[in-house]
This record gives C-alpha cells, sequence and structure tokens, in this order.
C-alpha cells in the first residue's frame, strides 16, 4: 500500500512571483496565480490574495515536461540485458522477465519511475504496459503527476488481452491522476485484426491510441515482406492514423511516410536515447517532420533501454542528433526542443498544457540556473542544452507542489525498499 500524498496546496491558490515564464512561444518575466489547478492569471505585479506565494526571482518557470513514450515498471530492469540489439534483447530477456511482474510488481516498478520523472521536471508520462499496470495510477496519485496509461496489447502465439481492455480502461479511470489510453505493441507484434479492433476501441471509447513504429530496420523489412508496403504506409491503410494516435519513434521512414503522418495529424514521439542505445541505426528526421509540419513530441522509451527517464537529458541529445546528422550546427533549434518536450507531447496525448497561458494547465516547473546554465543569453539554449536534472527545483502538478527545492514532497523508502526486493526476485529468475 502506498501512503497517501500530502501536498503542499492542495487545492489552494498558489502565486508564483517574479519569475522568467518561458514556453515554446514566449519569454516573459510576470507572477502567475493559481487556482483550481489550472492557470488562472499571468501579469506583473498580481495583488490577489493567496494561500501560498512561490519566490521565482531569478528563476525560470517553464511547462512541465512531457515524458510521450515510456514503460515506467520498466525501471525493474534497469541495467540489466545489456549490449543486445532491439529483438533478441525483447525476446530473451524483457519478455521472460516481464511475464514474471505482478500488478504489485508493475506499481512498484511505476513508483520509482513516477519518482524520477517527478525529479527531473517531467509532469506527465505516456505509460504504455500490459494488463496490470493501471496499478501504476495509484503510485501517480500518491506522488502527484499525471499520466496517460496506454494499455499494450499484442499478439504472442496465444490470446491477445484485448478482452481486457474495458477493465483495464475502468480501472485507470479510478485514478484521479490518470487517463486511459489503448496501445498496439507493433505491426510486427499485432495482427491486421488486432490493430484494426484496438483503434477502432480508442476511437469508440474517445481515447488515444499508441504503437510502435519504424523503429528498427528489422521491423521494416519485415513489414515489406509481410504486407507489400513500409509500417507507416501499412498503418496508414488499416485506417490507424489520425490525431488520437501517437507514433514511437517512426524513425526509418521515407519523405513520403513523413507527409502521410503529417497530414493525418498523428503525432510522433521520438526516443533518441532509447534509439542510440538499442543501435537501431540511423537517426529520425526530425527536422524534415518539422518542415512537414508533423506534430512531433519527445519521449525517453523505457529505463532499460535509456537508462534514466530525464527528459531534460532527452531534449539535448535530440538536437545534438540533428545538428550530427544534418551537418547543421543550426539544426536542433533549442526553441522547438523546448516545444517539443513540452507543448508537442502535451497536444500528442490531448491535455491543455505545454504551455505557460491563462486557462490551461498549472504543470509548471521551476528551474534554478546554479552555475551550470549561467549567464543565460539566449534562455532556450540554457534550457535544452546547459540544464540538468539538478536544476529543477520546483515541480507542480495540477496545481499542487510534487518537488520542493528538489525533493519528492510525499516519497515513500519503504516503499522503494520493496522495488529493490521485487526487482532482485525477478532478475535473478526466483520470482
Ligand atoms: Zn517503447
Amino acid at each position: 500500500v502506498i501512503p497517501p500524498s500530502l501536498f503542499f496546496g492542495a487545492g489552494c491558490v498558489l502565486l508564483v512571483r517574479g519569475g522568467t515564464l518561458v514556453d515554446g512561444f514566449s519569454v516573459i518575466k510576470a507572477d502567475m496565480l493559481i487556482e483550481n489547478g489550472k492557470i488562472r492569471k499571468i501579469g506583473k505585479g498580481i495583488k490577489e490574495k493567496a494561500e501560498r506565494t512561490i519566490d521565482a526571482s531569478g528563476k525560470i518557470v517553464i511547462p512541465g515536461l512531457v515524458n510521450a513514450h515510456t514503460h515506467l515498471p520498466m525501471t525493474m530492469l534497469r541495467n540489466y540485458a545489456e549490449g543486445k540489439p532491439l529483438e533478441r534483447w525483447l525476446k530473451e530477456d524483457v519478455w521472460p522477465a516481464e511475464a514474471k511482474m505482478t500488478e504489485n510488481d508493475m506499481c512498484l516498478g511505476g513508483y520509482m519511475g513516477v519518482a524520477e520523472c517527478l525529479l527531473s521536471g517531467t509532469t506527465c508520462a505516456a505509460d504504455m504496459f500490459f494488463f496490470g499496470s493501471h496499478a501504476v495510477g495509484a503510485a501517480a496519485d500518491s506522488l502527484n503527476m499525471r499520466l496517460v496509461q496506454f494499455m499494450d496489447i499484442m499478439d504472442s502465439g496465444k490470446e491477445s488481452d484485448f478482452g481486457k481492455c474495458g477493465a483495464f480502461i475502468s480501472k485507470v479511470r479510478k485514478h484521479k491522476m490518470s487517463k486511459p489510453g489503448i496501445a498496439c505493441h507493433s505491426v510486427s507484434r499485432c495482427g491486421k485484426e488486432l490493430l484494426v479492433e484496438g483503434k477502432g476501441l480508442a476511437r469508440k471509447e474517445n481515447l488515444a491510441f499508441q504503437m510502435h513504429v519504424a523503429e528498427t530496420r528489422t521491423e521494416l523489412f519485415e513489414c515489406i515482406k509481410a504486407h507489400g508496403k513500409r509500417p507507416v504506409e501499412y498503418a496508414e491503410s488499416l485506417g490507424l492514423l489520425d490525431r488520437q494516435t501517437l507514433l514511437a519513434h517512426a524513425s526509418w521512414v521515407t519523405k513520403r511516410e513523413i507527409g502521410i503522418i503529417a497530414k493525418s495529424g498523428a503525432a510522433v514521439a521520438h526516443c533518441p536515447i532509447s534509439n542510440l542505445k538499442l543501435a537501431t541505426g540511423g537517426i529520425m528526421p526530425l527536422e524534415q517532420y518539422r518542415e512537414a509540419g508533423a506534430c512531433i513530441a519527445l519521449g525517453t522509451d523505457g529505463a532499460s533501454s535509456n537508462n534514466s527517464l530525464d527528459m531534460i537529458e532527452t531534449m539535448k541529445m535530440a538536437g545534438l542528433l540533428q545538428k550530427h546528422r544534418y551537418w547543421d550546427a543550426a539544426a536542433g533549434n533549442p526553441k522547438d526542443l523546448l516545444t517539443y518536450a513540452t507543448y508537442g507531447g502535451a497536444k500528442a496525448l490531448g491535455l491543455d498544457a505545454g504551455r505557460i497561458a491563462e486557462g490551461c494547465l498549472a504543470d509548471l516547473v521551476i528551474l534554478d540556473p546554479m552555475e551550470n546554465m549561467v549567464p543565460l543569453g539566449d534562455v532556450y539554449t540554457a534550457i535544452a542544452y546547459s540544464c540538468s536534472r539538478k536544476n529543477v527545483e520546483t515541480v507542480i502538478v495540477g496545481g499542487k507542489v510534487s518537488v520542493e527545492n528538489g525533493k519528492l514532497l510525499n516519497f515513500d523508502a519503504k516503499t522503494r525498499e520493496r522495488f529493490l526486493e521485487r526487482a532482485d526476485a525477478i532478475r535473478s529468475g526466483s520470482s
């Protein structure tokens, strides 16, 4: 059982005074009034009474980072099965270990994942995991972070878990910080019927739909061989792409496929560190996606293939890779990177967040520039390229403070102990 929450400012009026407010659209020095979980007012010298005032002078306030693709319970498998490419890593190590995880294990893994997300400035994560992972919602409620919880379904020789989606959706809806989504694992792990059924259910329930797509060359070749089409073309032919679809990776794509994605309104979640670590080869053509006007988000992927859940690190790596790929130092624009990591992710998940604007969800991060971000110069460059998780001072989610002075307000050390015990058992095969 995870302890109940003890947040500062639960339901109260918060005033953030004197910060430099930076989102993907503008930079202003102003105060901000937060009420009922939303940003109510932005302006200079706000006079309204607040129950609590946070002094942000000399600090930078950004929208909370949105991790658009991760598998939180995989914290259980961090620093495990190193040095294998995706297909072998999944079949030989990850899936057998995951099969041993109980609902409680997923919750423990999720708890540690949520803690790490918050401490590195993430206020919402798109979690994709198997049936049972609805329990991660309890961890997010307890630590105060937002989740979109995608039920991961696939055909794996036995019957798929499609029949359990309804139960998953209603269990997720019981958690106050979570909303449900449906994920078909990938075009190679799901048959045509399951892909169509999965998207059909998401449409019927008005939920976000997610899948891994065009992650590796192996997947690309298998898809062409089996269906005579490249993965994105195949997904389009089945009617899977629209504004409520989120495509993780989408790296091995042609210009034509980028055009298809942009036109459909589907979003892509670029996971640069996971791609590098699993040696997927090539580099996602992010600049071409941007030129095509696609909705771009960033993700870490699971802690087993990253190995952190740090979105600040992810912004920097995404930018560096684009500079390197295009032999162009102007690629990986820092303002764009912040937009992808905040507004892009929020848009992809259907959240009115990722901006610092009146009426938006009060999901915010206060950064202390310390010694490593100064002198600020271009503040976007400071955020995307100089910042690290140690600069994360305060994290506010839905108007409530989750992290203060770089520490979680509600972290339970006993849950960490239980996590370590269970991770040991799962990895040693004794569970
Ligand atoms: Zn993934």
